[in-house]
């Protein structure tokens, strides 16, 4: 569970948070939307533990990002939106890196490495340098390399960008049966119509401050959330 109470950042005198309250239960997959320069980042990266904040506090089941950062982070992972991968490594160089990091066996990362780069298409690029790879490929290492240790916060900045469609359909999967197996998920993204697919939860961010949180099905009723979105980003223009 992640639970998020009065987060305030601030860049010099700009609030970029604004005392933000959100709570995403396991088993919950939580879209996080917002315009451009909402916060949406800012927000992912300090429960991530790597932006401090001026105010307020994060708990990842329980554990205090800023008391416990070592042991708030083993129980997570983070991918920004332009990861940035060691590309001078080979795939599956990276991918035994990112596994020594999290104290991973040989057999469970051969398993996990093996049944999720193979799913995003990925496993027989493994050998080669990570520098020879497309942007959706290095997008798929970084997939992959988030998904090792099956953590039980996936946080996720814009992670459909670059899949093809049979990536994208397969991560889909891979995110509902994570979210089955009880991992707290939440991703932003300016992708609405597949948020509303995969989505049971949405948090809409705007100027900082969070206007809805609520299921997706009361969130959008009847209406689409691309409809809904829009129409909340308009009250504020009139
Ligand atoms: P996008 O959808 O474009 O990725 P976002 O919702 O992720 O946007 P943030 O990157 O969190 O937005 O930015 C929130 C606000 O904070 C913006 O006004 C941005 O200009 C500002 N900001 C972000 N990073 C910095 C920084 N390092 N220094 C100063 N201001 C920043």
């Amino acid at each position: 569970m992640l639970k998020i109470e009065h987060l305030t950042k601030k860049y010099g005198d700009k609030i970029a948070v604004d005392d933000l309250n959100l709570t995403v239960e396991d088993g919950q997959i939580c879209a996080f939307i917002g315009h451009n320069g909402a916060g949406k980042t800012t927000t992912l990266k300090a429960i991530a533990g790597i932006m401090g904040f001026d105010n307020g506090k994060i708990s990842i089941n329980d554990i205090d990002i800023q008391h416990e950062p070592m042991k708030a982070k083993m129980q997570l992972a983070y991918l920004p939106d332009n990861p940035d991968l060691y590309e001078h490594l080979k795939g599956i160089e990276y991918l035994n890196f990112i596994a020594d990091v999290f104290g991973l066996s040989v057999e469970e990362r051969k398993k996990n490495i093996e049944e999720f780069a193979n799913r995003l298409e990925i496993y027989k690029d493994l050998t080669e340098p990570i520098s020879s790879y497309s942007h959706g490929m290095k997008q798929k290492i970084a997939l992959v390399s988030a998904l090792i240790h099956k953590p039980k916060l996936l946080l996720l900045d814009e992670p459909f960008v670059g899949l093809d469609p049979i990536s994208s359909h397969q991560f889909k999967m891979i995110l509902q049966e994570l979210a089955d197996n009880g991992a707290t998920i939440f991703y932003s993204t300016h992708v609405l119509d597949v948020a509303e697919k995969i989505c049971s939860h949405v948090a809409i961010i705007k100027q900082g401050k969070l206007i809805v949180h609520d299921t997706m099905e009361n969130v959008k009723g009847m209406s689409s959330l691309e409809d809904i979105f829009l129409e909340l980003e308009n009250e504020e223009h009139n």
